[in-house]
């Protein structure tokens, strides 16, 4: 039986961090665990939010109030729509609210996908100076006329992101997902990578929810994904390090 782990993080960006835009309460809580499960990891993936400023789903470009739903097209046929809930403006290309934060960045080198070689584990060597993680960068959200919550594909399945060819490329099995938020972007993303054949697991001490994260444990656990802790994840990836 094989057991392939990449770690992937979704949208730790400081427009859903405190003093952002659309900040997840207690977000900050998660970069320490996350920070802490990197170096663990072959493989690691980071999403983004990638927006440009007119986004379909910001408020502002429908003269609404930010958090009211409304129905939205589908792009290539307009006779289907969906409801969603319209944000705040977040997550622009090129703005300080679509970056990474500061401790996040000090410990990685951000690559795409066609520069991807495996990390090495440097948790069981000796050397105190420990070398950045590579990160693959996912985005998404940048076409302006569609939503994406999984980081897959938009929410029509119309467009597909890379993630899903670069981790079956590399072999993966198991997806441990962190990242913000938990009723969201991590929720799409894990029940679509179930769906997409992988093992999905979310780590939690190492996602937040915008609201009720009792209602997204059992919405993931209904559809296949499963729930670790910190501790027993950090158990399994010493095991799988110390014997590959
Ligand atoms: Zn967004």
């Amino acid at each position: 039986m094989s057991f392939r782990p990449a770690l992937l993080i979704i949208d730790l960006q400081n427009d859903f961090l405190p003093g952002g835009s659309l900040a997840v309460p207690n977000g900050e809580e998660v970069i320490k665990p996350i920070l802490e499960l990197l170096p663990q990891f072959p493989v690691v993936v980071a999403t983004k939010d990638y927006h440009p400023p007119q986004h379909i789903s910001f408020a502002s470009v429908h003269n609404q109030e930010a958090f009211t739903l409304k129905d939205l097209p589908n792009p290539e046929d307009e006779t289907q729509t969906k409801s969603h809930t319209l944000w705040p403006d977040h997550c622009v290309q090129a703005t300080h609210g679509c970056e990474f934060p500061e401790e996040f960045l000090k410990k990685v080198d951000i690559i795409n996908d066609a520069d991807f070689k495996p990390n090495t584990s440097s948790v069981s060597s000796n050397t105190t100076e420990k070398k950045p993680t590579n990160v693959v960068l996912v985005k998404k959200g940048y076409l302006p006329d569609r939503e994406y919550y999984s980081a897959f594909a938009d929410v029509w399945g119309l467009h597909q992101t890379e993630l899903e060819t670069f981790l079956k490329d590399n072999d993966i099995t198991d997806l441990f997902i962190v990242g913000l938020s938990m009723d969201y972007c991590v929720k799409f993303t894990a029940i679509d990578a179930v769906k997409r054949g992988f093992k999905a697991t979310v780590v939690q001490e190492a996602t937040r929810a915008m609201g009720k994260k009792e209602d997204a444990a059992m919405e993931l656990l209904t559809n296949g994904v499963e729930m670790i802790s910190l501790e027993k994840l950090n158990e399994i990836m010493d095991q799988y390090n110390d014997s590959s």
